[in-house]
């Protein structure tokens, strides 16, 4: 069963989606131990988040870092409209409420304001014709208002933990054959009693780090057969806006891949004008293998040939981000139709030292988004401190 059939068979019995498994309280409970020293490999969404509820319940952890930034696929632009860019995730897949979930702390008010789309006003184009929002496959998305994911995490969830990632630190080995667990670099090695990894599953379908003793052989086998979408978005200023919401492509088939221009201004308080490209599995060709120089003339061809010439008379500029291209990413994220049980064997821990969150180490009963790499954070953790 694929991972899409799964989560359709559960909204038709009725079984909410994702499972909420929400820390009901922030202190150490009496049926919780002390798991010692954790690790966690990455500062994306899921790495954040476990160590936010790890400093919640006062267990102590640093967070290793291979790049120089906190966020991974939240990335934020700011300096291309007056509003700022998600460079990757962009919408709220699921109701609001999760915001106080990955939160987990009644006394905070989240305010993040976000909309979601009109759906008497606002259309999509497909192939010439006129389809709804639904059509497009957006129902309870919603946009963030002049704020992205990024923004959330960084109000809400950084404050506590950002004095504890230690950036440019590339984990190659995780050496978890002793009582204490070895993880290194090239050059530097740190010590813990438990490690969670939330380094995007193509990092170690690409073999980047070196696990002493080997996985079990049902993780080696899920890792290296899980399909992993390329991913690419881009982002068009026009001095006039000739575009509806969405203008929607046809990627066959269905399971290789998504492509969709849309207002990426939509909801915001601006007047500029931004079109976005969201592009996955084969949606990302040929964008992902054009010189920029080329890239651009081949996005506003096919834009004029939808709206007349308008595209190319009114471009300002644009701006670019392939995720391939990126070295501690390597890709978008796993795609929809994978394997279900897969998917779950992904999210498993190791010998009660090795736990796995982010967006593919899951359930399997949610698609790769923000809110699931959050999720699998509080399944990691509770695990962690059972
Ligand atoms: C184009 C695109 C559009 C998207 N749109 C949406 C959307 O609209 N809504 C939504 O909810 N989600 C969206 N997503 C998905 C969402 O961005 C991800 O699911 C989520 O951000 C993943 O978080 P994560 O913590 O699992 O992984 P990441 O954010 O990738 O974090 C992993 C971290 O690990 C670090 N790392 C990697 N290798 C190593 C190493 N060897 N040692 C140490 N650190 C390492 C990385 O630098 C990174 O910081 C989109 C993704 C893409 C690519």
């Amino acid at each position: 069963m694929t991972r899409k059939e799964f989560i359709k068979m559960c909204g038709l019995l009725g079984i909410g989606l994702p499972l909420q498994s929400t820390f009901s309280s922030c202190k150490k409970d009496s049926t919780s131990s002390d798991p010692g020293k954790v690790l966690i490999i990455g500062a994306g969404a899921a790495g954040l988040s476990a160590a936010y509820l790890l400093n919640q319940r006062g267990i102590e952890f640093q967070i290793l870092e291979a790049s120089d930034v906190y966020g991974g696929r939240m990335r934020t632009n700011t300096d291309f409209a007056n509003f700022p860019i998600p460079l990757g995730a962009e919408w709220l897949h699921v109701e609001r409420g999760v915001f106080d979930e990955i939160v987990n702390d009644s006394s905070v008010q989240v305010e993040v304001e976000t909309t979601p789309y009109d759906m008497e006003v606002d259309y999509g184009l497909f192939e010439g014709a006129q389809i709804s929002v639904e059509d497009v496959g957006f129902t309870i998305d919603q946009k963030f208002i002049n704020a992205t994911w990024f923004d959330f995490f960084e109000q809400y969830i950084l404050p506590s933990v950002k004095d504890k990632i230690t950036y440019e630190k590339v984990i190659e080995t995780i050496d978890y054959s002793g009582e204490q667990i070895a993880v290194s670099t090239n050059d530097e090695q740190f010590t813990a009693d438990r490690v969670i990894v939330t380094v995007p599953v193509k990092i170690l379908q690409n073999e980047v780090i070196n696990f002493i003793p080997a996985l079990p052989e049902d993780k080696v086998d899920a890792i290296k057969n899980v399909t992993v979408w390329d991913g690419c978005k881009a982002f068009i200023e026009f001095s006039e806006k000739f575009y509806p919401t969405f203008v929607a492509f046809d990627i066959q088939p269905e399971s290789a891949g998504q492509k969709l221009y849309y207002d990426a201004a939509y909801g915001q308080n601006t007047s500029q004008n931004v079109l976005g490209l969201f592009a996955v599995g084969s949606g990302t060709l040929p964008y992902v293998t054009l010189p920029d120089t080329e890239l651009i003339d081949y996005m506003l061809t096919e834009l004029d040939e939808i709206f007349d010439g308008k595209a190319s008379s009114s471009y300002v500029k644009h701006l670019f981000q392939n995720w391939n291209a990126e070295p501690f990413t390597n890709g978008a994220y796993v795609y929809d139709n994978e394997n279900w049980r897969r998917v779950r064997t992904l999210g498993e821990s190791v010998g009660a030292k090795l736990y796995f969150a982010g967006d593919a180490y899951t359930t399997g009963d949610d698609w790769s988004s923000v809110h699931t790499a959050a999720r699998s954070a509080i399944r990691a953790v509770s695990e962690l401190v059972k």
